[in-house]
């Protein structure tokens, strides 16, 4: 199978049944999502949603939370990994936001990237959820998934990943492949052992092909089929078509 051809089958078969996939982090605002997604590096979703309710009450702007001190910011996030270094990460981001950039969340990558605590892929993922930008983010479930269903080749940093997604995705889908990928990578793609068995990416899959061969041919072979049969039906109901409008113009 070509590389462009699994990126269609990919595409159409997320855009039709995950058509409005969405970060699992709770935020209000881009300054929330800013905050929540530093707290994610390393962590899981669920954890940075119990956590944030509270943090958000008691720093609501960025002039609160950058006026506050790591110590205290801690107390709120102790329970998230890495507690430590995200304290004094969202303190200097804080004080970034409101002292540099007026307390507007900037949409640019190497902007966002000045920032304490924003790497590259927070970077994308704010770029992409808060301005709909053609970006897409890379983490440890892209970068998995990706390279499991074959969208991906000898891509061995998320650096790599991102070029070729970027290059073979359609623009207008980068922003929401993010999301396939993630919640794929999260809920059946899991990292020790996929679940290919209730998976309904197999048939495009190299991962499965390569591990299922023989079932894999067999599928390919019976969609092969079954497109031949579509068009020889097609080409038959078109010339039937054609003959009743003959007949009934004479
Ligand atoms: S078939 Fe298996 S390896 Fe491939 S995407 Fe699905 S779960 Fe992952």
């Amino acid at each position: 199978m070509l590389k462009q051809e699994r990126y269609q089958h990919f595409v159409d078969y997320f855009s039709k049944n995950q058509p409005d996939a969405v970060t699992e982090l709770h935020y209000g605002n881009p300054f929330q999502l800013l905050i929540a997604v530093i707290l994610s590096a390393q962590c899981t979703d669920k954890r940075i949603n119990q956590v944030t309710p509270a943090l958000f009450e008691r720093f609501p702007d960025p002039a609160t939370l950058a006026a506050s001190t790591p110590e205290e910011v801690f107390t709120y996030i102790r329970s998230v990994s890495y507690p430590n270094n995200k304290a004094k990460h969202l303190v200097g981001m804080a004080k970034m936001l409101s002292e540099v950039f007026h307390n507007e969340v900037p949409s640019d990558i190497d902007q966002l990237q000045k920032m304490p605590g924003v790497g590259r892929k927070t970077a994308n993922v704010i770029a992409s959820v808060v301005y709909d930008a053609p970006a897409i983010a890379v983490d440890t479930h892209v970068f998995r998934v990706a390279n499991r269903i074959g969208l991906t080749t000898n891509a061995r940093t998320p650096l790599a990943v991102e070029k070729q997604l970027v290059e073979y995705l359609p623009k207008d889908t980068l922003a929401i492949a993010h999301h396939w990928l993630i919640l794929h990578g999260r809920y059946i793609c899991v990292a020790r052992s996929p679940k290919c068995e209730v998976c309904p990416l197999t048939w495009f899959c190299k991962y499965y092909a390569r591990t299922h061969t023989e079932t894999a041919l067999l599928k390919a072979e019976a969609l092969k089929a079954k497109k031949a049969k579509d068009a020889k039906k097609k080409k038959s109901l078109d010339k039937m078509s054609k003959e009743l409008k003959k007949r009934s113009v004479k």
